[in-house]
């Protein structure tokens, strides 16, 4: 009996890890076709200042405009992407449409939107992310002061000298580095002070989990440091206004707008001004 019972787990064991094995190929296979067909796309969510309430630039997000499925998001194609390598290709390819699309806001009298690529490990140790963000934006004519990326920090622990490299060279080139998704679990601050970064993303379950006395303490450490911070996953007004009470700068999440298609973005800086969007970004930008 339990003979049959064990064959019977072994069976089904095995044909479970077997269709796993087939549909992870299937879909490196899909994203590989995906990206020749540029079914890739991006998607922006604003970041807010949490004092004046208005538009300060956007996270770009990538989304897949699958043939069958719809669309998809990153949860389901970044980690096979990664693992796979074809992360290198896509992650060239978010770079290139995040200057493409600042360059057409720019023409359609938008001014320079600052907007924030997502970059993952594998592309930053790839030593050629500095070479394709220095094409992009050379390409699009888009200033280097626009463009942020943001990193977790897990991925400049590998090797921290060639992580600290590239990042001094990012800087030189004038683009603004965040660390994403602090407080998520492979984050300290500590070591996060050794880097040269200027912004600090605190991650949403930790602005939804956490105490205020534990965040009040994070950001005051944050600022301490000299860094902005960001925080990810506002989704109430409770927590916007216990952010805004305790200084944090910038806020991000649902409470003020879910990430929106390149062609809604016009209309989303004109509900945040209520005026002309070229009045929005102030005279930095
Ligand atoms: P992330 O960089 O931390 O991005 C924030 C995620 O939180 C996004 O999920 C966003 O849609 C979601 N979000 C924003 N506000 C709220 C909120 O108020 N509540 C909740 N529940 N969620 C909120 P998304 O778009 O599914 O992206 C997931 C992750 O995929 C990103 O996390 C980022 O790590 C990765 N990713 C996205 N685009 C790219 C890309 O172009 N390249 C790379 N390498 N990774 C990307
Ligand atoms: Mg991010
Ligand atoms: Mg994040
Ligand atoms: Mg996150």
């Amino acid at each position: 009996q339990a003979k049959t019972e064990q064959k019977g787990a072994y069976r089904f064991f095995s044909a479970r890890l077997g269709n796993e094995l087939a549909d992870r190929l299937t879909l490196e296979q899909s994203i590989r076709v995906g990206i020749s067909r540029h079914e890739f796309f991006l998607n922006y969510q604003p970041k807010v200042d949490l004092q004046t309430e208005k538009i300060v630039g956007f996270e770009a997000l990538m989304r897949w405009r699958h043939p069958s499925k719809g669309i998809v998001l990153p949860g389901e194609f970044i980690p096979v992407a990664e693992t796979t390598g074809l992360i290198l290709p896509l992650g060239r390819q978010a770079i290139e449409m995040a200057c493409s699309q600042m360059q057409r806001w720019h023409q359609a009298g938008l001014g320079w939107i600052p907007v924030a690529v997502n970059v993952s490990a594998r592309q930053f140790n790839s030593d050629h992310l500095v070479k394709d963000i220095l094409a992009a934006l050379a390409k699009y004519g888009v200033p280097s002061s626009v463009l942020e990326v943001e990193l977790t920090e897990s991925l400049v622990m590998d090797d921290p000298v060639i992580a600290e490299t590239i990042l001094l060279e990012l800087r030189a080139i004038g683009i603004k580095i965040s660390i994403d998704d602090f407080g998520a679990g492979h984050s300290s601050l500590a070591s996060l002070m050794h880097y040269s970064v200027d912004c600090l993303k605190i991650d949403r379950a930790f602005i939804q989990n956490s105490s205020t006395e534990i965040i009040r303490a994070v950001i005051s450490l944050a600022k301490s440091f000299d860094l902005q911070v960001v925080a990810e996953g506002v989704e109430t007004s409770t927590q916007r206004d216990m952010l805004k009470g305790l200084s944090c700068e910038i806020a991000q999440g649902y409470f003020y707008s879910m990430p929106v298609t390149a062609e809604e973005v016009p209309d989303l800086l004109l509900k945040f001004s209520g005026t002309n969007p070229l009045e929005i970004l102030g005279d930095d930008y």
